[in-house]
């Protein structure tokens, strides 16, 4: 049987890297993507200038035979440096035994997958928006200098355009079809701490660091240059918003009151501030992910989540990671391959797009409470004491391949099993007493039978 001719809409990082595995199965790949190369143009910074990459992304990157380029340039982050408002601040590891999540830079990982896409054979076509498409026809229409449309009929067809998917516009109007999109009522906008002298970090390196401000936050996250980039996720609405901060003077007044260790960091602040686009956070759920064996969305197309559990591109990437054990066992069925896909992904994105939800109260209000900090101390020492039978959710999600659906499911019973640990106070002290931790153990075992 003669292997399908596969078209991908969008050059992007999931695209890319579906791409390079697809041509590793001998896939003739066309890729068609919207925006000029950027490794031949400087483009406006895309949606965020680095990311934080997990297991679930470097499993990915070694499937591609990317990972050593892109841990060469990529910074660890061992934990949380919280930065408080009353100017003292705080390292939470995240993980009980040193683990860390990494800062890649966007840009630079997005061109190297492409480099790689291009040697392994696939053809990136650019400035070829695609403005619609025929899903019963399996045609995708690319917008022309001109005005007019390019129609070009698809064997087998991925949609890897993006949180706005032509692809996925498309399918959302086809019977039987859910879709559903929710945006948050913050948006965000990015700013900038640059290196100091001689290229110096002006703040701890291997760290994420956040200034948690109950209902808005700031993060920042290291660049190899020395800078660190800065995203402000703020109310649209409301005071403080950015609807509020209208005048320099009032940037400048409110980043002194509430971002005191940062600004004197931060000479570009009021200039960033007024001429960096906001930008708004939306998630989107859509069911079914594909049309028969012809055509399947993957990455954001297919499940855009906010960013506050880093998992976006990761979770992209494991949809990548997936698909490739699905080629491996299903040959050349499609239908199959397609099929299970979506079947073992959906609940997983749904459940990623939740735990991200969820994760924008814990930054920017949790994390900053003393209970909170109790809370994931304990969670580090129940994981070295039970090893095998207790590992966090945060711990879940970043650096395991423990399904998405799993982890969201523990939360509730960590809860309950945390609230009664911490209800009985100082748990490193009561631990030590025999009582206690046969109590524990009980609660374990129950732990263990609801998850
Ligand atoms: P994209 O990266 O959006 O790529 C889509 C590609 O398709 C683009 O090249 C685009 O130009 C092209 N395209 C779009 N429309 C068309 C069209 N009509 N025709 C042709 N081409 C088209 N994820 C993490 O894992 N960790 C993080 O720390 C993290 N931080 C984030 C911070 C912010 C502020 C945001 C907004 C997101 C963050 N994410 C993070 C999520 C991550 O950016 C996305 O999940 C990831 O980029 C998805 O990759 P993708 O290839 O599916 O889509």
């Amino acid at each position: 049987m003669s292997k399908r001719a596969v078209t991908i809409l969008g050059a992007g990082l999931v695209g890319s890297v579906l791409a390079v595995l697809l041509r590793k199965r001998g896939y003739e790949v066309t890729i068609y993507e919207r925006r000029p190369d950027m490794r031949k143009e400087t483009i406006g910074a895309g949606r965020s200038i680095n990311l934080a990459m997990s297991n679930r992304g470097w499993k990915a990157l070694e499937l591609a035979g990317l990972r050593e380029d892109i841990e060469a340039i990529a910074i660890p982050m061992p934990g949380r440096f919280l930065h408080q408002e009353d100017g003292s601040s705080a390292f939470q590891a995240y993980g009980k035994n040193g683990e860390a999540i990494y800062s890649v830079s966007r840009g630079e990982l997005n061109k190297k997958l492409m480099d790689l896409a291009e040697q392994h054979g696939a053809r990136i076509l650019f400035n070829q928006r695609c403005s619609r498409v025929d899903v019963a026809a399996n045609t995708i229409f690319i917008q022309q200098e001109d005005g007019s449309e390019q129609a070009i009929t698809c064997d087998l067809l991925f949609g890897a355009d993006g949180a706005f998917s032509a692809l996925r516009t498309a399918m959302s109007f086809t019977d039987r079809t859910n879709f559903s999109q929710f945006y948050i009522e913050a948006g965000y906008k990015e700013l900038n701490i640059p290196a100091g002298p001689n290229g110096a970090w002006q703040i701890e390196k291997n760290a994420l660091h956040i200034w948690p401000r109950h209902n808005y936050m700031m993060i920042a996250l290291p660049n190899t240059d020395g800078s660190f980039t800065c995203t402000l996720f703020f109310p649209f609405e409301g005071n403080p918003s950015f609807a509020a901060l209208k005048t320099e003077a009032e940037v400048q007044a409110f980043f002194q009151a509430q971002f005191p260790d940062a600004i004197d960091l931060m000479p570009t602040l009021v200039h960033d501030f007024m001429h960096n686009p906001v930008s708004s956070l939306i998630t989107t759920k859509i069911f079914p992910w594909r049309n028969a064996d012809r055509s399947c969305l993957i990455g954001d197309a297919a499940h855009a989540i906010v960013p506050f559990y880093g998992q976006g591109m990761n979770a992209g990437f494991e949809d990548c990671s997936v698909l490739e054990a699905l080629m491996e066992e299903h040959g050349e069925d499609w239908e199959t391959i397609l099929r299970e896909l979506e079947q073992q992904r959906k609940p997983n994105a749904d459940a990623v797009a939740d735990l991200a939800l969820n994760n924008f109260i814990e930054m920017r209000d949790k994390v900053a409470d003393p209970v909170f900090l109790e809370r994931k101390k304990i969670e580090k020492e129940l994981g070295r004491r039970y090893a095998g039978r207790f590992n966090s959710v945060y711990e879940m999600v970043s650096f395991s391949h423990t399904p998405y659906a799993y982890a969201l499911h523990c939360t509730k019973a960590q809860d309950v099993l945390l609230g009664r640990i911490m209800a009985g106070g100082d748990f490193f002290t009561n631990i030590e007493q025999p009582e206690y931790a046969a109590q524990v153990e009980q609660w374990l075992h129950e732990y263990e039978a609801t998850v």
